[in-house]
């Protein structure tokens, strides 16, 4: 499932990539060239703006409810049933481009040395040569969703 999602959902566009689907955003971008890029690429229109989705015509798309992004992950999530479908950290969250899996001992000298400490699983975009690992934040997040997740069926 690809999404391409609406200049004022960035923290939305975010967490879907940190859970690993495939996401395009633009901080600025018109109307017509954001409906043209979810039409031609096949992508679902995820926006806030009841104007743009009007215009949305035989275009995918979903109306996102609330302005909390936690709540507005949850509903995609269970909008398009994608629970099963989560993979966390299995795409960069610059480039979109999918991360592969990168041996702890060779991101010893490219992180700080408490997160090699602390840290076991460590991914690499091949793209960007970004290294990603799950960390506090996420975990605090994943903890987050998971009830949102079970409150809301
Ligand atoms: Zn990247």
């Amino acid at each position: 499932m690809k999404f391409v999602v609406d200049c004022m959902l960035g923290k939305l566009a975010k967490w879907l990539k940190i859970l690993g689907f495939d996401v395009l955003y633009f901080s600025k971008i018109e109307d017509e060239e954001i409906l043209d890029i979810a039409k031609t690429q096949n992508r679902t229109l995820l926006t806030r703006d009841s104007y743009l989705i009007k215009k949305a015509k035989n275009i995918p798309n979903l109306f996102i409810e609330s302005e909390k992004w936690p709540e507005q992950v949850v509903q995609v999530i269970n909008s398009f049933k994608l629970q099963n479908k989560i993979k966390p950290y299995s795409r960069c969250i610059e480039c979109n481009h999918p991360l592969k899996k990168i041996k702890k001992e060779r991101v010893k000298n490219l992180v700080a040395p408490f997160i090699y400490e602390n840290e076991n699983e460590f991914a690499l975009c091949p793209k960007c040569g970004r290294i990603y690992w799950p960390g506090t934040h996420y975990r605090k997040m994943e903890i987050n969703i998971k009830n949102l997740i079970k409150g809301s069926n």
